[in-house]
């Protein structure tokens, strides 16, 4: 599909670079359009800024007819449509906060044989809901004017995706009516299974699949632990690294962005807070500011961010533990995507896991989908939530492995750690490490658990295996415990490194309370999973960790 000697050829680089500005092609986009032009369904998993969307916007302007692009929100095809415009490309979209008279018009310039509309953006529901649209691409199609149909953010159709959405489910339609018209479908995250649900739900049968490396080199990773000075840390970092550059701040909560922005205002940077609880235009107004530079970091949960088409996003921040390493990659991705060096800091701390945990156990997380499921779809939904985010943990928990390695091998890809060039901070380290055999110590902490009746904190159990005789320790008389002390030999941090190893393998199990009191804190005890336990006890369970040497 590389080859340059197809009828359209010419015309094609013509319009890249006198429409769009181009020089030349970016990795895969030459052949991804080769196929879909040549009549092909075409499956592309490209990371976020390769360049998806003049893989279909340059096709729609060279071929006759209509492209119909699937969307998932509103504020995305805005942002999409304005581009196209500024190109003198006409485009138009239909969804559900369209005035009804303004959907009319639209609708009655698709019927019209001298239809102006390059891409008509619709949103999935639309798709789902509206007959009068469905009659008017039956009519569009009868008349052979619809050329393309593309799928973008493809990986939501799929129940194993990050970010799931019931109405793209209905999209298979799409194939089954309009047999003749290929399919494009886009996303910047998918595994495996991801791509093998969409593939099957929009009904692609020989679709052709273009799949990008997922590693972005000119982002930097770090993982830093969380202190109570995390906001200092922040303000430091961006001082000393990315001073008035651009940014984003994942946060875990509407009150987090809201405190985080308060404060990084005082310390003298044009920080906003963008959550899902303030109105529509307070988040447009926001987003324009940010486009036009009159603020340089917003502080935001995961709603912001999809379709964010700033090309010189410096640095993108965590300020807690993100929901799963897709979701992680997928944020990341809005840094640098102007090919420049940025920055992606995760602020790590254990406790924001359990507190995330209880989040997600309640559905309480703020999602970018309004996913609605009942019975045992919605637990199977919360046990994907919580192995996801036991991944997320066990990756900041690694403080050894190529963080590029360890979310490439997320998405199924193989990488030689020694091309991350010190890029990341555990390859920055340059520290040795010794693998050492932990079973026994691994055996002991499980013990102590048991023992302690499954009834206390893995912070307790670990005071109580180093040897301590605090408060706590002596009133539940744990002091007297056969396992008491016989940690002590360890190095700090050892033993807990290896309880948490225990809890990201599913070896033990953090139970998350709500305490009753009036702060209504979270608290977990620990318990152990019987089934693992046993392989571990009975020998069959080896555990190995990597430690670094001194
Ligand atoms: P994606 O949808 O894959 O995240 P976009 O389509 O939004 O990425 O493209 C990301 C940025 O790259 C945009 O600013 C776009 O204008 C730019 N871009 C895309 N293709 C090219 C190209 N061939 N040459 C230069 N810039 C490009």
């Amino acid at each position: 599909w590389s080859s340059t000697h197809f009828a359209w050829t010419k015309e094609l680089e013509e319009n890249n670079k006198r429409v769009f500005g181009n020089h030349s092609f970016r990795p895969n986009q030459r052949e991804i359009i080769n196929a879909t032009m040549s009549g092909n369904d075409v499956f592309v998993l490209m990371p976020t800024g390769g360049g998806k969307s003049l893989t279909y916007q340059l096709p729609a302007l060279i071929c006759n007819g209509v492209t119909l692009v699937v969307s998932p929100l509103v504020s995305l095809i805005q942002d999409q449509i304005m581009h196209l415009l500024q190109a003198s490309i006409s485009a138009a979209y239909l969804s559900a906060s369209k005035e009804w008279s303004e959907q009319q018009e639209i609708l009655r310039e698709l019927m019209s044989p001298t239809c102006a509309y390059k891409l008509l953006y619709v949103t999935p529901e639309k798709i789902a809901k509206s007959d009068a649209l469905l009659r008017q691409l039956e009519n569009l199609y009868s008349r052979g004017h619809l050329s393309r149909i593309v799928i973008d953010e493809a990986h939501c159709v799929s129940q194993w995706g990050h970010d799931f959405r019931p109405d793209y489910q209905n999209l298979g339609i799409l194939k089954q009516k309009f047999p003749q018209t290929p399919v494009l479908a886009l996303t910047a995250t998918a595994t495996a299974t991801v791509k093998e649900d969409v593939v099957q739900v929009l009904g692609l049968a020989n679709c052709i699949i273009f799949r990008q490396s997922f590693n972005r080199p000119n982002l930097r990773y770090f993982v830093w632990p969380k202190t109570k000075r995390c906001l200092e840390d922040i303000n430091n970092f961006i001082n000393a690294n990315h001073f008035k550059e651009c940014g984003i701040i994942y946060c875990l909560s509407r009150m987090d962005c809201e405190k985080v922005a308060a404060k990084l205002k005082e310390y003298g940077h044009k920080a906003s807070h963008y959550h899902g609880s303030m109105d529509p235009e307070d988040r447009a107004h926001i987003q324009e500011q940010w486009s036009k530079d009159r603020i340089n970091i917003i502080c935001a949960t995961v709603a912001f961010g999809m379709g964010i088409n700033k090309p010189d996003v410096r640095f993108v921040i965590h300020h807690s533990l993100p929901k799963s390493i897709e979701g992680y990659h997928q944020e990341c991705g809005r840094a640098g995507r102007d090919g420049q060096l940025s920055s992606c800091v995760l602020y790590y701390s254990y406790s924001d896991y359990i507190r995330l945990k209880h989040m997600v156990t309640q559905g309480v997380v703020e999602q970018v989908t309004s996913a609605s499921r009942g019975g045992s779809s919605q637990e199977q939904a919360l046990e994907t939530h919580k192995e996801n985010l036991l991944r997320m943990v066990s990756y900041c928990e690694n403080d050894v492995d190529c963080r590029r390695l360890l979310q490439l091998i997320h998405f199924g890809e193989m990488f030689d750690p020694s091309h991350c060039a010190k890029t990341c901070d555990n390859c920055l380290k340059e520290l040795r490490w010794i693998e050492k055999d932990v079973t026994n110590i691994a055996r002991q902490l499980v013990d102590l658990v048991m023992m302690a009746k499954q009834a206390y904190s893995a912070s307790h159990i670990l005071e109580v295996y180093r040897g301590s005789v605090n408060q706590n320790v002596k009133k539940h008389r744990h002091d007297t415990l056969s396992l008491h002390g016989a940690g002590k030999h360890l190095a700090k941090g050892e033993a807990a490194r290896i309880m948490r190893h225990l809890v990201t393998e599913g070896i033990l199990i953090e139970d998350v309370k709500k305490s009753e009191n009036m702060y209504g804190s979270v608290s977990s005890v620990l318990k152990a999973n019987h089934k693992q336990v046993g392989h571990l006890l009975s020998g069959k369970h080896n555990i190995v960790l990597k430690f670094p040497t001194p």
